[in-house]
Parts: structure tokens; sequence; C-alpha cells
């Protein structure tokens, strides 16, 4: 298998004769031909052609322990060794689901003991849909069957993740959008706060959902689901006043709260989970990517108290689960993982240190012609490419103009995506200073350049 002979157009070949890409226009990556990855160690990625780039979106958000880790790639061979798969159903469980389980008990946030395991964000999405229609039917009361998300949220890529989710191109693909989803503002200050100051906004994006649970009629409204940050969205920071309010009104009209911490979870935003840092308490959170650093593909659904002890007490059998929920290997991979977030203080180190760092050297881009606000928390980052700084007046094609800032990143060094006219950074939580500071000195080079082609 000694493929690293093969030229890069050989790669490319094959890939434009055969491989279909997810969330990408086929006919213009023919055109240019892919860009292959061939390794990687820590931040960094080496692709055929031998270049070295600093990953700043750490892989899709998920490779939160940096490439190489040797410890995980040793976990998954011993339990390939010892049982590489046995199933979770029917009344039966392997030691890595049960083992992790117990831990992810241990670092969710209180009252959340029960662990559902898939394989992927948009499994773990699907399984909550279903877990909060089933408990209110077996609390009697079936109607309560519609979820509330928001506008310009992602919730994954199934057939129920992209109607949940609010991106209007994945609506426009879908077809017949299913019913029992409803949508509500997003809280974009930047884009929409007009006047207000973020908190007074982050209260009326919040009271949103309010006005919509009594459109809806509270008796059928089952649950609302958020990402703490909107991750794909554009890296959208909701005022601090928005999470508080939120869980106010899933309070007060009884209806359960879910977090999509599929890009907050295990650190991200310096707390293990992004609830824990906008300080509020979901019922369920769903969770992948940083759960196993992306080494191997798994998720799971938390679940508090309430709808655990509903689901064990009074549903009977939940037809729902994966062959591979709860998969040993992968499992054994995710246990490591939290093994070496632990003794390494990683997420200690995103909270104190290097997340605080990262956060102020991004503060020169607030200076930068191109870019309106910049937010972020821990490691994860935003900003806006605006037309006009003083009036916050954005691009038309705003999503050509962050396109072309991502390409200049990609030719320099850096990978840096363009989430429509919002560019994004999401690194792996192992950066270190220096590493930060040469991912920020990349991006503005590329951010100059880019200014420069606009004139
Ligand atoms: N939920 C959120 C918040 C996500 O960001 C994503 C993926 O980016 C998903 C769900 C879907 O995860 P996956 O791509 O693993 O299906």
């Amino acid at each position: 298998m000694n493929h690293m002979n093969k030229s890069t157009e050989y790669w490319q070949g094959l890939d434009r004769a055969h491989h279909l890409h997810p969330f990408t226009d086929a006919k213009s990556l023919n055109e240019k031909g892919v860009r292959v990855m061939t390794k990687a160690d820590g931040v960094y990625l080496w692709d055929s052609e031998g270049n070295r780039v600093l990953d700043g979106m750490a892989g899709l958000w998920c490779v939160n322990l940096g490439y190489g880790r040797k410890e995980l790639v040793d976990a998954a061979q011993r339990q390939m060794l010892e049982l590489p798969f046995y199933n979770t159903f029917f009344q039966t469980s392997n030691i890595p689901a049960t083992e992790l389980a117990g831990l992810l008990a241990e670092v969710a946030p209180a009252g959340m003991k029960h662990a559902f395991f898939a394989n992927s964000g948009s499994e773990a999405v699907d399984t909550a849909i279903r877990m909060v229609r089933r408990y209110w039917q077996a609390e009697g009361l079936p109607e309560r069957n519609v979820i509330i998300s928001r506008n310009n949220a992602y919730h994954g890529s199934s057939v129920a993740g992209a109607c949940l989710g609010g991106m209007g191109a994945m609506h426009e693909q879908s077809g017949l959008m299913m019913p029992g989803f409803e949508h509500i503002m997003q809280p974009y200050w930047y884009q929409d706060g007009g006047d207000l100051s973020p908190e007074e906004f982050g209260l009326v994006a919040a009271r949103a959902l309010e006005e919509r649970i009594l459109a809806v009629g509270p008796e059928k409204v089952a649950a609302f689901i958020g990402e703490p940050i909107q991750g794909a969205g554009g890296v959208i920071v909701p005022p601090d006043s928005y999470w508080p309010e939120i869980q106010r009104i899933c309070n007060q009209y009884g209806i359960l709260l879910i977090a999509d911490e599929v890009i907050c979870g295990f650190g991200r935003t310096g707390n293990w989970f992004g609830s824990q840092t906008f300080g509020f308490t979901p019922d369920l959170m769903t969770m992948a990517k940083g759960m196993s650093s992306g080494y191997m593909p798994i998720s799971a659904v938390m679940v508090g108290e309430r709808v655990a002890n509903t689901l064990i007490e009074k549903s009977g059998e939940f037809y729902h689960g994966y062959t591979y929920s709860g998969h040993p290997v992968a499992a054994a991979v995710a246990i490591e993982n939290i093994r070496i977030l632990k003794e390494e203080r990683i997420i200690e180190r995103v909270a104190e240190d290097t997340g605080p760092y990262f956060q102020e050297k991004l503060q020169i881009f607030a200076e930068h012609p191109l870019v309106g606000e910049v937010v972020g928390r821990g490691l994860v980052a935003g900003m806006v490419l605006v037309k006009d700084k003083k009036t916050r007046e954005l691009y038309e094609n705003g999503s050509d103009v962050g396109t072309m800032c991502r390409n200049h990143c990609f030719s320099n060094g850096l990978i840096m995506r363009a989430c429509g006219d919002r560019m994004v950074l999401s690194p792996p939580l192992i950066i270190s200073r220096a590493e930060i500071d040469e991912m920020l000195d990349k991006a503005k080079y590329c951010l100059d350049l880019a200014a420069k082609d606009l004139g």
C-alpha cells in the first residue's frame, strides 16, 4: 500500500471520477481538483504537495486533542484486539460503553446521569427528537410534539436534522419540510440588533420563543433546541441575557430544553459544556466531535433526570438505536480522550490561559477595515466581513467575500473557515500561545490580501 508514491494528479483524478463530497459543488471542485491531505501532527496538516497548513478548525471543530495522539490509537488497537464489536441492544452491553456512560455522567452537569450512544452529531440530534417525543407520549401528552429551533441553526444533515436546523439553503433542497418544527430568530446582535444594546437585544431574541410558544399553543410544544454558540451559522455568540431568559421561558411552559453541544462540548468554550459557560441547565445535551477528538465516530445524548425517569419508568421499550450505538472501539477512544482532557488539564488551560490569550489577540481584527464584530469564547471565534464598519452594512455577496478570504488562507498555510460572510476559527485545544500567534498572523495577512482585492 505504497500510496504516497502516487501523484496528486492521480488522487485528484480518482476522486473526480468516483467521490461525491459533502457540502461541495462537485462541478467547481472538478475544475480545480481536490486538495489531498496526507498526514498530520499536533495542530498541523500536510497535503500531497508537501505543503504544511495550520489547522485553525481542528478538522471540523473536532480534533480537540490535536493530531498524532498515540494514546488514542493504542486505546483503539487494544480494544479491537479484545472485543472489536458487540452491540448494546437486547439487554447486552460491553465494558467500554458502560464505562464511558459512567464517565460522561461524571463530567456532565449535575443531574445528567444517563447516556444514549450514536455515531454522529446528526444521529444524536435525531435521537433527541425521538426521545423528547417519546417522553411526552409516555407522559400521556402525545400532542406535545413540536420542537422549536432557530434560523441559521445547524443540527445536522439527516432528513429531520436538516428540517430542524435553520439553514435556508438546506431547507430549499429538502423538498417537503417535515411538520413539527418551528424556527424563531437567532440572537445575532450585529446583524439584527439595530439600536438596542446587546443585552436588550438578547432579551428580545429570547422572547421570540415565548411568542412562538403562545402562537403554536403551549400544549403542543415539546422542546426548544439551541447550540450554546451557533457554530456553522458563523460562531454567533448570544448576548449574556439570552440563555437565562430562554431557560426561564422553558421552565414557565414546562417545555424541554435541549443544548446541542456537538461543537461546544468537551472544552471548546473553556468549560466541559457550553451550557455551563452561558449559565443554563438543559434537560438533554447532544454531543459528538470533541468526545473522541474525531479519532472515532461517536456521539451521545446525555439525558437529565426528568426525561430519564420517564423513559425508564413509563416508556416501555424505546424502539430506537443504531447498530454501532456504544461501539466498543469508539467508546474506548472516547474514554482515553476524556482521561487526557482531565489529566493534562486541557479545559482549565483553555479557560485560564490559551482561551483568554486567543480572545485578546483577536482584537487586532477589530481595527481591520474588512471586519465588523469579533466575538468568541475560549478557543472558538467568529468575525463578520463588512462593507461599512460604521453603518454595520454587510456585503450583498457576503459568501463570495468569505470564500475569497478562505482561499487566501488556504494558499497561505492556514485553514480558516468561511460561514457565509463570517470567518471562523476553532483550533485544536492543545494549541500553544506561539501557534496562536502564528495562526492570527496568517489570518491577518490573508484578510489584508482580501481587502486589497476588494480595493
Ligand atoms: N449539531 C451541531 C451543533 C453541529 O455543529 C453538527 C456538525 O457540525 C451536527 C449537529 C451534526 O454532526 P455530524 O456532522 O457529526 O452529523
